[in-house]
């Protein structure tokens, strides 16, 4: 048998090929092997996947995947089967003072990978419930830049980058501070920088002006307070400039950070989010994030075409993650791949605020290959 598993007949989207058209696509040694078209005797497992749409793993730029070890963490391995997510890639749930547990524990034994941003906050994000709620970036004490340098350069397999949350509710009135000391510490150890924003301080225009090239911001298109554009819809120019030098603009739904509103501005503008991600945890599991296909659902709804959704959750979050072997289907990349359909029909969504919108599509996670193996649903589509 020339591979281990073939997927045959979908409609095959990959943007980081420009691929749209329907396919074999075919795995071998736990890597996508080859598009084309094969035969009954090419692999010993044959998925017929004809009316569904093959697209590369999707990847979820913002979640928040440390069950057990932090009061906010969801199990990923139950969030990949509803979600299709085949990489979480967690946001400063853990700082360096406890990320070994999150490697021991949670990301070793996974099967669905997660890689992770390092909190610059000592314990990551550590008191976030619905009755206990203390930002983690407020206590000066807690800043661990150097910490954070030596766990992040230990664990740079899993660490992608530093996170920092600032904003009235993480930060409170140590403000920006703590954004100056993560950028200090991704300088140092020469990784990209992920800034969370909330309600000012500090605005979303100071945020924006510290960014290099590379980092991103996430919560970009939450709502009024702290938005990207200005009451007549136009774009700010701060946020124009920081595009222009290559600062990544992320959704990170969540429970509070993303508006109807402020992305029917945004995408008037032509301004598309970089990366679209669910930053889901426990307490927006239930709504109003609920998971991955969902937020990218909004995004389709509102009239952002279908080819881009998918690269904002694989070839654009595989680029801000510098891992171009994840989020393609092109030969020699892992063999991650995500089943999806598109319904058509009347479906409801809301935003944080509670802005309500009915959608003509939604977008299902059918199934999912993890490391060139059919992971879920079991025995799904076998032929
Ligand atoms: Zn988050």
């Amino acid at each position: 048998m020339a591979f281990d598993l073939i997927l045959k007949g979908g409609r095959v989207i990959d943007p980081s090929q420009k691929l749209d058209r329907i396919a074999d696509v075919a795995f071998a040694g736990g890597k996508v092997a080859k598009i084309g078209a094969f035969g009954a005797g090419d692999a010993s497992d044959i998925r017929d996947v004809s009316g569904r749409i093959v697209v590369p793993g999707l990847i979820d730029l913002h979640t928040h995947v440390y069950w057990g070890g932090t009061s906010l963490g969801i199990d990923a391995e139950d969030f990949c089967r509803k979600s299709g997510v085949t990489t979480c890639v967690d946001t400063g749930s853990a700082g360096p003072g406890n990320f070994a547990g999150f490697r021991k524990h949670v990301i070793e034994p996974s099967q669905v990978r997660i890689l992770a941003y390092l909190h610059v906050s000592f314990a990551g994000i550590y008191a976030f419930s619905k009755t206990v709620m203390v930002g983690e970036s407020e206590e000066m004490r807690l800043m661990a830049p150097a910490e954070a340098v030596a766990v992040a350069d230990a664990n740079r397999d899993v660490i992608v980058g530093i996170k920092v949350r600032v904003g009235r509710h993480a930060s409170g009135t140590s403000g920006a501070a703590p954004l100056d000391i993560a950028l200090q510490a991704a300088n140092e150890v020469g990784l990209p920088l992920m800034c969370h924003i909330d309600f000012p301080p500090p605005s979303y225009e100071e945020v924006v002006a510290r960014l290099r090239p590379g980092d991103v911001l996430t919560h970009a298109f939450r709502p009024f307070p702290n938005t990207p554009v200005d009451p007549q819809g136009r774009v700010k120019d701060v946020v124009r400039e920081a595009r222009a030098r290559g600062v990544l603009f992320d959704i990170g739904h969540g429970k509070g950070s993303f508006a109807f509103k402020t992305a029917r501005g945004m995408l008037a503008n032509g301004f598309y989010p970089d990366t679209i991600s669910s930053d889901v945890h426990a307490l927006c599991i239930d709504g109003p994030a609920f998971d991955q296909v969902t937020t990218l659902s909004k995004f389709l709804c509102m009239g952002m075409p279908l080819n881009d959704v998918i690269a904002a959750t694989t070839v654009n979050a595989a680029m801000a993650l510098k891992r171009p072997e994840l989020g393609s289907l092109k030969p020699g990349s892992v063999g991650d791949v995500t089943v999806l359909s598109v319904q058509e029909g009347k479906f409801d969504y809301v935003d944080v605020v509670g802005e309500h919108l009915t959608g003509d599509k939604r977008i299902v996670s059918e199934g999912v290959v993890i490391a060139g193996r059919w992971w879920h649903p079991e025995g799904g589509y076998k032929s």
